[in-house]
């Protein structure tokens, strides 16, 4: 199971792990609401569908005042937004959030994944954040560290430090990206998940670290006892022979064709 960006966010803030001010919003008038009770300037207006590369395709934009919040929002809810990972029909925006924009320094990209070579939990991590990681492994996978955890004994400080040093983050930066992992490494374990994708994780200008973008997958075997996360759950983004065969418990993948 998926979930959006803002619910993501929800889920990362609770764990203590930096995430910009926002909030998702349905219409228009309450986007613009909403960019005022922030605070200033600028903001940033983002899509809410089940897939990435929302940014290249015109769902990701930026704003100077709560009135330009506003007719994007205007302009986006109800737009069938087209990424490379939609497939050409595209997907009907229907929720979008609005967010404080930051001064972005760098973009990186760490992610928790269950490694089914090793049983174990992995963290990745790159210095190229911001683009897709499939790319990245297939043109340069010198540039991705990959961490084995181990289950017993978890994400250990001494793990956490020595990525934090292969993204080139100082002293001060380090301290903070230690606990940054530690959080989420908390959420993916407490939460069951299968992927937790943070990309990009940025430094700002002002020498904080912030994860900008959050994806979640969680293990659908174990959804019986996250009630919580099942709550999150949005039919409208899922397939309706796939939603019909998981009531039955079936494991159903629509394909393409006839
Ligand atoms: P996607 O992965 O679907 O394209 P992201 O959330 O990663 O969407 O956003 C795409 C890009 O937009 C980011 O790499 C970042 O450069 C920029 N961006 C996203 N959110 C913010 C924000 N709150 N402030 C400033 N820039 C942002
Ligand atoms: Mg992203």
């Amino acid at each position: 199971m998926n979930i959006h960006e803002y619910q993501a966010k929800g889920i990362l803030r609770g764990f203590g792990v930096p995430v910009p001010d926002g909030h998702v919003c349905y219409n228009s008038a309450n986007a613009r609401e909403w960019a005022k009770r922030l605070g200033d300037g600028p903001w940033v207006v983002k899509a809410q569908i089940h897939a990435g590369g929302r940014g290249k395709g015109g769902g990701v934009k930026l704003a100077r005042t709560p009135e330009e919040v506003r007719d994007i929002a205007r302009d986006m809810i109800g737009m069938t937004l087209v990424t490379h990972q939609t497939g050409p029909q595209g997907k009907l925006v229907k929720r979008i959030l609005v967010e404080k924009g930051c001064n972005i320094a760098h973009e990186l990209y760490i992610s928790l994944l269950v490694d089914r070579n090793t049983s174990r939990v992995a963290l990745m991590a790159s210095t190229e954040g911001g683009m897709d990681i499939e790319e990245v492994a297939a043109h340069t996978p010198e540039k991705i560290l990959v961490e084995s955890i181990n289950p017993l004994v978890g994400l250990t400080a001494f793990q956490c430090r020595k990525v934090a040093f292969s993204l080139g983050l100082d002293g001060k930066l380090t301290s903070k990206a230690v606990s940054l992992m530690q959080g989420l490494y908390q959420a993916f374990v407490s939460s069951d998940c299968s992927l937790l994708e943070i990309n990009p994780l940025v430094v700002t200008a002002e020498e904080e670290l912030l994860a900008l973008d959050a994806k979640f997958g969680f293990d659908d075997n174990a959804l019986f006892r996250q009630p919580a996360i099942s709550d999150l759950r949005d039919y409208d983004e899922e397939d309706h022979k796939e939603i019909e065969a998981s009531q039955y418990d079936l494991s159903y993948i629509s394909l393409d064709g006839n």
